[in-house]
């Protein structure tokens, strides 16, 4: 079975190129074409000598994905499903923010497992069951696919003036799965994403969602890397909270919420805390309050997320006047809040949407793409 380039560190591609004796200056070069150049084969490799690349091509593969869908909203945001390797799927999307405010962001939501054994009832991949954690480069590949997307635009576009703008700015990991429930793999793709010698991202530009794994939160308040931190909230007392996030039972509010003020005081940072409003369910200005009070002096920003108008009927988004009456309570309390942008909402924006339909009727989803092949 070959390895998968990505799957490894900077270490263990030395030590690969070094078991196939050649100098150690030639795994530098095959980072510079998979990071940097993002190559799409080892032909491309020209400045590494041929028995060697052929010798590549036999034992590493270079992607470990391979797009069977893609979907483009009205507002930019591309979903694309990706079959792994062995036959499970997953979805990532490339969303545009602020194009129309000069502040270009161009943002990939990841994911980092396959399906999520958390089981929120609101989200299509809660509904799928855990099948497996992703590795570091399965991972990795979600970044990549839509950086030489970015790219390939460009080029389509012709106009190489806007070749940096057209890099991606912004990685969240809040797809499929629980990021911190796959610590590891996680850590080591965004070591690689962050490397100047990978992808070469700032740290601070990648976002970690968490819907709220207490142990991995206090981990992560020890790490380096300065990445983001998201917390899931959703409801701001135990009992609702234990049927939105089912993790709740496990890491109840008196657990996490004094987790999240110890992650901000020994890091300095300030968190998020994702809200999603659901009608009749957690949008009332008893709850904004309630929610406010709960996040008193602590160092963190509010994103109010109206729920996607899903096949659910359970879990709707309230009406606009309702949503507006929340967030002003909220900052009238004193509370750092903003009204999140909702993206894709005519192509199954929710998580796991797009794959829940390709799993019920594989040949019949909306936007069976024409992409083929790996990338
Ligand atoms: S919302 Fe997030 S944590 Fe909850 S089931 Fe979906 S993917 Fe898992």
């Amino acid at each position: 079975m070959p390895v998968s380039f990505t799957d490894l560190t900077s270490l263990q591609s030395n030590q690969l190129v070094e078991s196939m004796v050649e100098p150690e200056y030639r795994a530098k070069q095959l980072r510079k074409w998979v990071y940097h150049s993002m190559a799409l084969s080892f032909d491309e490799m020209t400045d590494l000598p041929l028995p060697f690349r052929e010798r590549l091509k036999n034992e590493v593969r270079l992607h470990s994905l391979e797009p069977v869908q893609s979907l483009t909203g009205k507002d930019g945001t591309l979903k694309v499903l990706f079959k792994l390797i062995n036959d499970n799927t997953i979805e990532s999307a490339l969303m545009f923010y602020g194009e129309d405010r000069g502040v270009e962001r161009r943002t990939v939501c990841v994911s980092t497992q396959v399906g999520c054994a958390v089981s929120c009832p609101f989200c299509a991949t809660g509904q799928q069951g855990f099948e497996r954690n992703l590795t570091p480069g399965e991972i990795i590949d979600q970044v990549l696919y839509f950086a030489r997307y970015l790219r390939e635009k460009d080029d389509r576009n012709g106009s190489p003036q806007k070749k940096k703008a057209e890099h991606i700015s912004n990685i969240v990991f809040m797809g499929m799965g629980e990021p911190l429930a796959n610590y590891d793999n996680l850590w080591q793709a965004i070591e690689m994403l962050n490397s100047p010698e990978g992808f070469g991202l700032g740290a601070r530009n990648m976002v970690i969602s968490t819907a709220g794994l207490v142990p991995q939160i206090k981990r992560l308040a020890g790490e380096k890397l300065q990445v983001g931190l998201a917390v899931s909230l959703h409801a701001a007392e135990n009992e609702l909270r234990n049927k939105l996030v089912p993790l709740n039972k496990k890491y109840p509010l008196e657990e996490l919420i004094p987790a999240c003020r110890e992650y901000s005081r020994s890091t300095g940072r300030r968190l998020s805390f994702e809200y999603i409003l659901f009608n009749g369910i957690n949008d009332s200005i008893t709850q904004a309050r309630a929610l406010a009070v709960l996040l008193n002096g602590l160092k963190c920003h509010v994103n109010l997320i109206p729920a996607n108008t899903t096949d659910n009927p359970s879990f709707q988004p309230p009406p606009g006047r309702i949503i507006l009456a929340f967030e002003n309570e909220l900052k009238r309390l004193g509370i750092n809040v903003t009204l999140r942008e909702r993206r894709g909402q005519d192509i199954d924006a929710g998580c796991g949407q797009l794959r829940s339909r390709f799993l019920k009727d594989p040949g019949n989803s909306p936007g069976k793409s024409a992409i083929k092949g790996k990338v």
